[in-house]
């Protein structure tokens, strides 16, 4: 890519840390993050990237308004990649009204503040400015049901309240292109692995909770069965998009290869079968702390997206298996203890 100038929301989370590492590589790149930091912030990462030169933070809420405007008007961004979002379904189960506030209030406040800043640019930077909304597959609902993977423009159809939000962000975004010329893209992207995820998300609580020697929780029979896509992929696809992508189009993300959550967790405790020498007090298999407990309400059994769109309109592919994905995200955790430790 050439040289840009991006807003990043969200960049202390775990997508938005793995995308800025990869932006700031590239010393033509310049970054402005804005976070919360929420309880879901990276700061060690966030330490490391303040000592790059071509990085700069400012701690923003973006369901204010106050402050938003006069950051991007300064920054005067061309590409804006929008990530901040409360993200974990049970957190919006327990607690819904912080997720309107980010990521339906939030949302619409970086739309209007884009449009007005997006009106005052001249026709070249007029056609060189994108806003990029990062969504998820979870907008399409349960596919146990439907008899095909869903595709961009099938109807939404919500089980939480973090799936309701994102939803609604989609539709502001997109509406935000229909009526006012805003150049978009929304990217519905699958269920995200990696290195940094957040100690809570599923993947790496299933490893933390085994090295600890706790209760490997399941929910329900385990049987929800979920595309995982490692980190660095759904990056290369949200690049390809920005590259190739066309204003105002949605792109879902995904591998197209779905495991069943039960098989997760045992794969998991086959890594650390083979590789923790001293297991923890009492097992001497990890399987043996798998336990199933209460399902979650409305929980979804499974999300199947269609993703031939992105495999051939912008020739991207996943470059990463499941198990060599896994087998680096498990090394990670085992190595990286004082990175969730801090978190506990
Ligand atoms: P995360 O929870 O790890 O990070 C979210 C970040 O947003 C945090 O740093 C938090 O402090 C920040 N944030 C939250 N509310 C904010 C607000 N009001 N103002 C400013 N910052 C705020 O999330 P993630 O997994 O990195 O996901 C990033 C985006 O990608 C989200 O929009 C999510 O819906 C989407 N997505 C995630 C996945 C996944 O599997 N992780 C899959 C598809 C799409």
């Amino acid at each position: 890519m050439s040289k840009n100038k991006f807003l990043i929301t969200g960049g202390c989370g775990f997508i938005g840390t793995a995308t800025i590492n990869r932006l700031i590589n590239n010393k033509e790149n310049e970054v402005l993050n804005i976070d919360k930091l929420t309880y879901a912030a990276n700061i060690a990462s966030l330490k490391e990237l303040k000592l790059q030169e071509n990085f700069k933070f400012v701690k923003l809420n973006i369901s204010k308004f106050k402050g938003l405007q006069k950051v991007v008007s300064s920054f005067k961004p061309n590409i804006i990649i929008h990530l901040a979002a409360e993200t974990h379904v049970d957190r919006s189960i327990a607690k819904p009204k912080e997720f309107i506030e980010s990521n339906i209030i939030g949302t619409f406040n970086l739309l209007e503040t884009s449009r007005k800043y997006y009106n005052h640019l001249d026709k070249k930077e007029k056609k060189n400015f994108l806003f990029l909304h990062v969504s998820t597959d979870e907008v399409f609902g349960d596919s146990e049901n439907k008899l095909k993977p869903s595709k961009e423009l099938d109807a939404y159809d919500p089980s939480s309240p973090y799936s309701a939000t994102k939803a609604s962000s989609n539709h502001l975004v997109k509406v935000w292109n229909k009526t006012f010329g805003l150049p978009i893209i929304i990217t519905n992207c699958s269920n995200n692995y990696g290195p940094r995820q957040f100690n809570e998300k599923f993947i790496p609580s299933v490893i933390i909770n085994a090295l600890s020697g706790k209760k490997i929780r399941i929910y329900g029979n385990g049987r929800q069965s979920r595309d995982w896509i490692y980190v660095e992929d759904h990056i290369n696809a949200l690049f390809k998009v920005l590259e190739k992508g066309k204003i105002g189009e949605i792109y879902n993300i995904g591998t197209q290869h779905k495991v069943e959550n039960i098989k997760v967790a045992e794969m998991i405790c086959e890594i650390l079968n083979n590789f923790v020498k001293i297991k923890p007090k009492g097992i001497q298999n990890f399987n043996e702390l798998i336990t199933f407990v209460n399902d979650r309400p409305a929980h979804d059994v499974k999300y199947d997206l269609n993703t031939d769109k992105i495999y051939k309109k912008l020739s991207w592919e996943p470059t990463i298996s499941f198990e060599e994905g896994l087998f680096e995200t498990v090394k990670w955790y085992m190595r990286n203890k004082n990175w969730w430790t801090k978190f506990k």
